[in-house]
């Protein structure tokens, strides 16, 4: 059994993406803070169509939380080698520079970007002895050109896109790939609070996306086709100029 691991897979663009994986073949851990009922719903969606699933919850933030529940899995299925990471799980907490509070850098920056240092290092290793990998990074149109109100997530994800490429160039040889997907907006909890009526309008799509048009791209940048893309960031944002 191949197994993927998507942190954040309890809504929104993880469970797509979790369940994609799944009708791709893998053995899904889906990862999440919180939220068990909807965790619990992704699994059952992935179960429906006859795939396997098993929850992971863990705080992608907090560095010994995700290596002691990461080495207990491990330890428990000394077989099994995770060939594919979605690092998926992200909040937002904007506000314009001038008002912002610790809380709001602090919070952003340690979910959105130090989880990828977190888990990625924690899973590269066995990746590059198997000599296959696939690291799929979901990050934002944000991390690209910046948005007002969001210098705390910018700055992460832009982060998260410099990481992307270096650690591509590190890793090709061993056959691990390494990219990212840049959403624009996405119909999902992170943008309920938008008005999609207004903002449409810039998008040349006329639309906010949906989930499973970011998990179709997260999907094939985790496949075997994708063996020749590495270092990449892929927008899905329906046209917006970055
Ligand atoms: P949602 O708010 O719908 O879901 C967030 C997911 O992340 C949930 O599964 C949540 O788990 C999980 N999560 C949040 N914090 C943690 C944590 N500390 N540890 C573990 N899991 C955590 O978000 P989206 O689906 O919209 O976003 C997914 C990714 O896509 C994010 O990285 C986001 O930045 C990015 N993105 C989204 C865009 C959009 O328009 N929606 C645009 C650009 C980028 P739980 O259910 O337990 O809370």
């Amino acid at each position: 059994m191949k197994y993927a691991l998507v942190t954040g897979g309890s809504r929104g663009i993880g469970r797509a993406v979790c369940i994609k994986l799944s009708q791709m073949g893998y053995h899904i851990l889906v990862n999440y803070k919180a939220n068990k009922a909807e965790a619990q719903r992704t699994l059952e969606m992935i179960e429906q169509q006859n795939g396997h699933a098993t929850l992971l919850p863990f705080d992608v933030s907090r560095q010994e939380e995700v290596e002691s529940v990461l080495s207990e899995w491990m330890g428990n299925n000394k077989e099994a080698y995770i060939e594919v990471l979605i690092n998926n799980a992200g909040i937002r907490k904007d506000n314009l520079l001038v008002f912002m509070e610790n809380e709001h850098w602090f919070d952003v920056i340690n979910t959105n970007l130090h989880s990828f240092y977190y888990i990625t290092r924690w899973l590269i290793k066995k990746m590059l002895l198997k000599k296959y990998g696939r690291i799929v990074n979901i990050v934002s149109l944000s991390g690209i050109k910046g948005l007002p109100g969001q210098v705390n997530y910018a700055a992460a994800k832009a982060g998260v896109i410099a990481a992307t490429k270096s650690l591509a160039q590190e890793v090709g040889k061993k056959n691990v790939t390494v990219n990212a997907v840049a959403p624009g907006f996405i119909k999902t909890e992170m943008t309920k609070d938008m008005n999609e009526d207004e903002l449409k309008r810039l998008i040349p799509l006329n639309r906010f996306g949906n989930i499973e048009e970011v998990a179709a791209v997260a999907g094939f940048l985790a496949s075997p086709e994708a063996s020749y893309v590495t270092g990449e960031v892929i927008s899905v944002n329906g046209g917006l100029y970055t």
